[in-house]
């Protein structure tokens, strides 16, 4: 099992694409969240967009959702082999579509739905594709959001959007070889996601099995990095970077 980050920078980032990775396993494919910036990573990969087999949606903020819409009718115009699955947890299906209809629905020949552009599962605790099993674990983001991390045992967890729920990542430590962590390198507290300061306050062994994702452009100075990470020992995701198990 491969993962690349098609992005790893946070809502507002330009330099390195919005959060996302692409899982390559038993000769097919599992996008976690499509933001726009993707298309650009897969086309440096030399990859087109109808290409990608499997999606699974985190959450509906725009910067892990807006890409959507681009791979929906990419496939209409150049189909590939067969229509996108999208793996959706269930209680944000109807929401999902109301954000791409308007897009989406009306066409040249008639009225879509979303299953016209995606094969749509929703999902609850787990799916599997190709014998491989992925759990969702709900995330605490935004108060009564729905959003959700993906644990791939024994591989890795990736936690999606999320402040730090440090019960569940010392056990699922304990399960995995690497966990994908969102952290927004900056030592001010966004209330719904994790803070650098947080990270380190996590035993050093589990810092260790952690990559972090979601971080803002400018977390240092471009200068002062290396001797950023030779103090932290802490590493950070690098787009299109591949991590392998
Ligand atoms: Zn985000
Ligand atoms: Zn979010």
């Amino acid at each position: 099992m491969k993962l690349r980050f098609l992005g790893c920078g946070d809502g507002f980032s330009v330099e390195q694409g919005h959060n996302s990775a692409l899982l390559t396993f038993a000769d097919t494919n599992l996008c976690i969240d499509f933001p726009e910036s993707n298309h650009a990573s897969l086309h440096q990969m030399g990859m087109k967009l109808n290409e990608v087999k499997h999606i699974f949606v985190t959450h509906l903020h725009e910067d892990h959702i807006n890409g959507l819409s681009k791979l929906a009718l990419f496939h209409r115009v150049y189909p590939g082999k067969a229509k996108p699955k999208l793996y959706v947890p269930t209680g944000l299906r109807d929401d999902l579509w109301q954000v791409l209809r308007h897009g989406l629905e009306l066409t040249t020949r008639g009225k879509r739905v979303f299953e016209d552009y995606f094969d749509v599962e929703c999902v609850d605790e787990t799916f599997e594709i190709a014998g491989m099993r992925f759990e969702l674990i709900r995330t605490q983001h935004v108060p009564d959001m729905l959003s959700y991390g993906l644990l791939c045992k024994p591989y890795f967890y990736f936690s999606g959007d999320t402040r730090l729920d440090e019960t569940y990542i010392s056990k699922v430590a304990g399960e995995v070889q690497t966990i994908f962590h969102e952290c927004h390198m900056q030592d001010d507290q966004l209330p719904s996601h994790t803070s650098l300061e947080e990270i380190l306050t996590l035993p050093v062994s589990i810092q260790e099995k952690m990559l972090l994702m979601h971080y803002v452009d400018d977390y240092v100075l471009a200068d002062a990095r290396e001797p950023f990470h030779g103090k932290q020992k802490l590493r950070l995701a690098e787009p299109l970077r591949v991590y392998e198990w």
